[in-house]
């Protein structure tokens, strides 16, 4: 069957986002990293989501990727296309939002897209074009600090309208509250008078249906992964998309079970005080990788070692604020962060070339080492083990069988996660013991 829906994520965790909501709703989804210069496994697969890192690069660049994720996605007959952002409209005033939705509106020959960033289930609502973050507007809710992309006004339509040199419009809970019909005929009338772009008002699930009813045959929508998990209920009612009984279903799992945690976040250190009453890990420390390869190599015999019986094993730089700062104030920042992401890559390498077939890896900057260091470009998403993180499956450049892996970005995941991962995965597939 063809290719549904391709979608353009300006992020790693936020493609990820959006693969697991499309999985949860009912649609096989592939997640690959960068456009895919060879061919990628698209058997058995209704959406893919191409993760880019363009939010905060040069508008310029941002369009170019975009555009070349574009093609791709088009060359394997994507029918929608979905640019996917933060629900909280990160961006500037430079972009990117309004440059590469303009630059993919173009492509596509088509004269309109909607803008739907709302989740109501995560706080994030939209009410007359002002978004909210809870109960606070987006300007005073936090992400005015973004080091990044400071958000500085709630009011979308006058935000988009920097970024855009053409008409930006409001479809309002007023016109939402009338249905679908109504809904699409005042985008269409919109359309009319020359808007491109229509921020779209959102409180609850019931909108996001309406929205997603309304431009189910767009050939673009832009949003967060609220609207994704809205589009494929439609997608069956049109018959475009057959119901598959298990979305997320994956090979069966095999290969030793490994944790690699180089995340700092609150919940990562509660984490990992919890596996270490259960199970052997090993702290890896800044100051020590400096002094030579001897601290990684006892790592290595550390995690071989315990393997032997399968696993579950931890391999942790993650540590208090103290000992953080201690560390970065001996090494500086950067070099720090660089010391631990290169053990961890280089650990995830040596041990997935033996017997890991079932990997953690814990912080958002070290799943990205991680993932560079194995060589991964696509991941079939699966089951979600905690909101927002699923695990995935990735065939190994050069190596036998599928990897199993589970990215967890810092925060995420309740105190047990990286025990009940496993015990998750095993339900959702057939293990095979290590021995
Ligand atoms: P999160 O998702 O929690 O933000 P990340 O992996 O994105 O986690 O970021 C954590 C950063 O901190 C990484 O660059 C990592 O290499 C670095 N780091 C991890 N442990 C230590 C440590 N003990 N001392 C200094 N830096 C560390």
């Amino acid at each position: 069957m063809a290719l549904l829906l391709g979608a353009i994520a300006d992020d790693f965790t936020g493609a990820t986002d959006l693969a697991n909501n499309l999985v949860r709703a009912g649609m096989r989804c592939v997640q690959v990293l960068g456009v895919p210069d060879s061919s990628v496994e698209l058997t058995d697969v209704d959406a893919v989501v191409v993760a880019l890192k363009s939010r905060s690069i040069p508008a310029d660049d941002a369009v170019a990727q975009s555009l070349a994720a574009l093609a791709w996605l088009q060359d394997q007959g994507a029918r929608q296309t979905f640019f996917k952002y933060c629900s909280t409209f990160d961006s500037t005033e430079a972009g990117n939002i309004g440059p590469v939705a303009d630059a993919l509106l173009k492509r596509l020959g088509s004269r309109q897209t909607v803008m739907v960033p709302a989740f109501p289930i995560n706080g994030r609502t939209v009410y007359q074009g002002l978004l909210f973050v809870g109960d606070r507007l987006l300007n005073e809710s936090g992400m005015e600090h973004h080091p990044l992309t400071p958000m500085t006004d709630a009011d979308l339509v006058r935000f988009l309208g920097h970024q855009t040199p053409h008409p930006v419009g409001l479809a309002s809970r007023t016109v939402l509250s009338r249905g679908a019909a109504a809904t699409r005929r005042h985008l269409d009338s919109l359309a009319e008078q020359n808007v491109r772009h229509v921020i779209c008002d959102t409180l609850d699930e019931n909108d996001l249906d309406v929205l997603a009813d309304a431009v189910v045959d767009y050939p673009l929508v832009t949003g967060g992964s609220g609207l994704g998990q809205a589009l494929p209920d439609k997608y069956r009612q049109r018959g475009w998309l057959q119901p598959v009984a298990e979305p997320g279903r994956l090979a069966k799992a095999s290969g030793c079970a490994l944790v690699l945690s180089g995340s700092c976040s609150r919940a990562t250190l509660a984490q990992v005080a919890h596996f270490l009453e259960h199970h052997p890990g090993f702290a890896l420390d800044p100051l020590s990788l400096a002094e030579g390869d001897k601290h990684l190599s006892q790592a290595l015999a550390f995690a071989r070692e315990h393997l032997a019986s399968g696993g579950p094993v931890l391999i942790y730089a993650s540590a208090d604020p103290e000992r953080v700062k201690a560390a970065q104030d001996t090494l500086g920042v950067a070099r720090a962060g660089e010391l631990v992401e290169h053990a961890m890559g280089q650990l995830a390498s040596c041990l997935v070339d033996e017997e890991v077939g079932r990997l953690v890896v814990a912080g958002g900057e070290t799943s990205g080492a991680v993932v560079s260091a194995l060589g991964v470009q696509q991941l079939r998403i699966g089951g979600q083990i905690d909101p927002g993180v699923p695990w995935t499956q990735s065939p190994m450049p050069g190596r036998e069988g599928l990897l199993s892996l589970a990215l967890k970005s810092g925060n995420f995941g309740g105190e047990d996660f990286f025990t009940r991962a496993f015990a998750v995965l095993d339900e959702m597939t057939a293990e095979e013991s290590c021995a």
